[in-house]
């Protein structure tokens, strides 16, 4: 009897021990190196790794504002990070898309809200995270823009608005081969509530930005629902 309980302590704790490797052994997102305590999702030297676009330092117009110029007046952009294929900052935006990885996205929002504490992006009344469509949410268990939102309201004290403006439908864009067909596509995707006429300015939020179609749609939607609403913009990584 004795040895059974001995044995069975023994196979108790070795599958503790094990559990124990899965639960909390944490492993960079970036390089798989076992992170120590003071790490968090990257080991220190892919955090280094990290390549910053500086836009918040450009006195010229940046790369990001370039994409907006057109009819929809932007009044502050930024982004802080260049996305880039293969790079620390793929990793990060898999994991936060793809790896339910919900705690990183708030992570990540708090991290631009410290980085950007000084910048016009700031003043702003409310948060809107780009809207993605209930069921994309549904399969994914959240949306990562409304996460990175999340964080930076967290530090800046301020709302986030996740019902005013709501996505329509499934972008079947990709269906139509013409060109206008799929721009007429992006330029309905979004609806919007009254309740957009209470803001003076929003900042909408992103985890990346590419070509900047989706943010446009948005914001014209925005606009014309309430044409006195100012608009800046944010992301965490721009495609370089
Ligand atoms: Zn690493």
């Amino acid at each position: 009897m004795a040895t059974y309980i001995k044995q069975l302590g023994f196979v108790i704790k070795n599958y503790s021990d094990g559990l124990g490797h899965l639960v909390f052994t944490n492993v960079c997102l970036h390089c798989n190196k076992e992170l120590v305590v003071e790490e968090r999702y990257l080991c220190w030297l892919c955090w280094e790794g990290l390549e910053r676009t500086y836009f918040e330092l450009q006195k010229t117009p940046t790369k990001l504002d370039q994409l907006f110029w057109t009819p929809i007046e932007i009044k502050h952009t930024c982004a802080l990070y260049f996305y880039q294929k293969g790079a620390v900052s793929q990793s990060l935006i898999r994991a936060l898309k793809y790896d339910f990885k919900a705690p990183l996205g708030i992570y990540l929002g708090a991290h631009m809200a410290t980085m950007l504490n000084d910048h016009p992006v700031r003043n702003v009344d409310a948060i809107i995270p780009v809207p993605i469509h209930p069921r994309k949410k549904f399969a994914r268990g959240y949306n990562q823009s409304e996460l990175l939102a999340r964080g930076l309201a967290k530090e800046w004290g301020l709302p986030v608005l996740k019902k005013l403006v709501q996505k329509k439908k499934h972008n079947t864009s990709q269906t139509k081969n013409d060109r206008f067909g799929r721009w007429d596509n992006v330029q309905n995707m979004f609806n919007t509530q009254a309740e957009i006429t209470q803001y003076k300015h929003v900042l909408i939020v992103d985890d990346v930005i590419t070509t900047g179609a989706t943010l446009a749609a948005l914001s014209q939607a925005i606009k014309a629902a309430a044409p006195h609403v100012q608009i800046s913009l944010l992301s965490f990584a721009f495609t370089k």
